[in-house]
């Protein structure tokens, strides 16, 4: 889950910016992503942002650790050949010129226009009035053209056996899977188990839209950055620092 890439080519033309769960048959499960407390509203807007002057590489593995414990992903047993399944990676970002290193955790990016959305055949890949991407796997076929046309390989194949899966977080070997924002967490009015394992150092999660939210407040007055802003996006995800 550690991955190095070229920092000029992992920002490349990034702009700065101010400012009820079943399981049915073996191997498949039904996943819904129905609203508990609180209702899904376009008048929401979902999002974190990551500093990465604040975090360190500890923090990050322990938002990756999060995120398995919380989902249940992680401890499959895998034949050699296949990728593992991946919800959030750490990723070490190079400055050729300077060689400043940078980490930072890669999830999904929670795109306003998310091609793996655009590609999907089925309609599996779905995005949520209030931002939030998923994949229905009722309906996924393992095609895996969104995993293709992810432009931050966010998402993941269950190739394995499946075993100890968390109620809440169903997973379906033969389908396509990523960090889902922790949305039965946040349809609790919880935050996500990654942002929560380091929430007093280096991630904000909250609501975009809400000019009283600190995330929006915090965007407001810092310098961020969208990754691969030249894509037009708009992810729910920002950074800071890098
Ligand atoms: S928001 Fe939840 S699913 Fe997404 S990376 Fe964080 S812990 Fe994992």
């Amino acid at each position: 889950m550690n991955k190095e890439l070229n920092r000029r080519d992992f920002l490349k033309n990034t702009t700065a910016v101010t400012a009820g769960v079943a399981t049915i048959a073996s191997g498949i499960t039904l996943t819904t992503f129905a609203a508990n407390d609180n209702p899904v509203t376009n008048e929401k807007r979902w999002g974190m942002l990551v500093d990465t002057n604040k975090l360190t590489e500890s923090n990050i593995n322990d938002m990756v650790n999060a995120c398995q414990e919380e989902n249940g992903w992680g401890s499959e047993i895998h034949s050699t050949g296949h990728q593992k399944p991946s919800w959030i990676k750490k990723i070490k970002v190079k400055d050729k010129v300077t060689g400043k290193i940078d980490m930072l955790p890669m999830m999904c990016q929670h795109c306003e226009h998310p091609p793996c959305v655009d590609v999907c055949p089925t309609n599996a890949s779905m995005k949520r009035e209030d931002g939030i991407v998923l994949v229905d796997k009722h309906l996924c076929i393992g095609c895996r053209y969104c995993m293709m046309a992810c432009p931050y390989d966010a998402r993941s194949f269950v190739h394995e056996d499946l075993s100890n899966q968390k109620e809440h977080m169903p997973r379906g070997k033969g389908t396509v899977e990523s960090c889902t924002m922790c949305v039965h967490r946040v349809d609790k009015g919880e935050m996500p188990a990654c942002a929560e394992a380091v929430s007093s150092n280096g991630v904000i999660f909250g609501d975009l839209y809400d000019a009283n939210s600190k995330i929006n407040q915090t965007l407001r007055k810092i310098q961020s950055t969208q990754i691969r802003a030249d894509l037009n996006l708009n992810t729910g995800v920002r950074y800071s620092g890098i």
